[in-house]
């Protein structure tokens, strides 16, 4: 009765342990959620205010398909800024989420039995929503003893001509890694097109984050209000394209969602030219959590080769500990009452580890960890 593709796609695990955590919370329990990839902070005021202002104002309507023109130019005005890339508005297709702007980039770029080649660990969607619209994902391991580099060689050894688009997510999601600049640039070079996931530029404490399109018009990049305006409920997202594929991508969204949320839009248009001083200070508040959280995981036995320097995960080596990510990460929530996501959520090269979220208070991060701390005691 039920689709074969509905009954395949898997679930997405780290939802599973924030819903467990959630049923131990309804009874009683309190918990520490280091799970979920969701900043703590409350939207900054002026984008809230923005917002309120376009419902009072009855900008309550369907929009353009594409997005407000004017979050578009906001968008562009946004890449001039930071990396001096010229974007037209006539490139960007403004959707509600990364998420869903992820489902039309693949549907547009796919045919049946074409591949994406994505590094493992990865960050879940992305294989489960190529496969979704029967494209093929091809992975390329990064291991934690070179800090969870995507290395180009690696990717060149899995370019076939059914490959057409390679995925760079720098920051990392789960990582926490920072592409260097130099091998973005050689990515850049490879004939498929690029799609780089830039929902984490932002949040780097080290160094700076590149966009690829300062080395090639042939990419797609994903990007959003989820991460560093601290706007996850709001569901706005957005993709810069070659402008071949905005036509077609804007056809799937009008049949699929129409047009992402009006005043959401209003918001986030204040947002980007408004709410800098609000993202600097959560910027710096991520790395204060940052710097305490690598040391202490590390000295309770947590493998952390490279520190990571962006986004808001550590990926540490739990291997002492367990083989089986699964049960360790269900073990702790329910023996520590702390959440964490297991590595196994993030692919097979991940199996082993648990990723660790610092969007959440230093008070909370202590307690988690001090939680932890007691808890592998068993093990020593
Ligand atoms: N890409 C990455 C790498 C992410 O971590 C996330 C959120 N966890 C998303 C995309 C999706 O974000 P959203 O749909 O909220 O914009």
């Amino acid at each position: 009765m039920i689709s074969k593709k509905a009954q395949e796609i898997p679930s997405f695990i780290v939802m599973d342990v924030l819903e467990k955590a959630q049923e131990l919370e309804r009874a009683g329990e309190q918990i520490i959620h280091m799970e979920v990839g969701e900043p703590d902070f409350d939207t900054p005021e002026c984008i809230k205010e923005a917002c309120f202002r376009a419902i009072r104002e009855g900008k309550t309507h369907y929009t353009h398909s594409l997005g407000l023109i004017e979050l578009r130019e906001a968008i562009c005005e946004d890449y001039w800024e930071k990396y001096r890339v010229k974007v037209s508005p006539d490139q960007v297709l403004v959707a509600s989420g990364t998420s869903p702007a992820l489902l039309l980039l693949f549907s547009a770029l796919l045919e049946p039995g074409e591949e994406v080649i994505l590094s493992n660990p990865y960050y879940p969607c992305y294989p489960n929503i190529i496969r979704f619209v029967d494209g093929s994902p091809v992975f390329v391991n990064v291991m934690e003893e070179e800090g969870f580099q995507y290395l180009p060689d690696m990717i060149e050894e899995k370019l076939r001509p059914k490959v057409k688009g390679i995925i760079i997510n720098s920051p990392s999601n789960p990582t926490g890694n920072v592409m260097p600049v130099g091998r973005m640039k050689k990515i850049a070079n490879f004939s498929s097109f690029i799609i780089s996931d830039e929902i984490y530029h932002g949040l780097v404490y080290e160094g700076e984050a590149h966009s690829i399109l300062e080395f090639t018009d042939r990419a797609f990049v994903i990007n959003g209000f989820s991460k560093l305006y601290a706007m996850t409920g709001w569901r706005l997202g957005y993709v810069i394209a070659p402008e071949e594929f905005i036509r077609p991508m804007q056809k799937i969204q009008q049949n699929l969602f129409i047009s992402a949320s009006s005043f959401a839009q209003w918001g986030a248009v204040v947002g980007l030219k408004e709410a800098k001083r609000d993202v600097q200070r959560m910027r710096e508040t991520y790395d204060q959590r940052r710097r305490f959280l690598i040391p202490r995981l590390r000295a309770m036995g947590f493998g952390i080769t490279v520190e990571p320097t962006g986004a808001f995960y550590i990926l540490g080596n739990a291997k002492r500990f367990s083989q089986d990510s699964y049960r360790l990460a269900f073990d702790i929530l329910k023996e520590a009452r702390l959440g964490v996501t297991p590595g196994i959520d993030f692919g097979t090269n991940a199996e082993g580890y648990l990723r660790f979220s610092y969007a959440n208070s230093v008070e909370n991060i202590v307690e988690g960890m001090n939680r932890l701390e007691r808890y592998i005691e068993r093990y020593r």
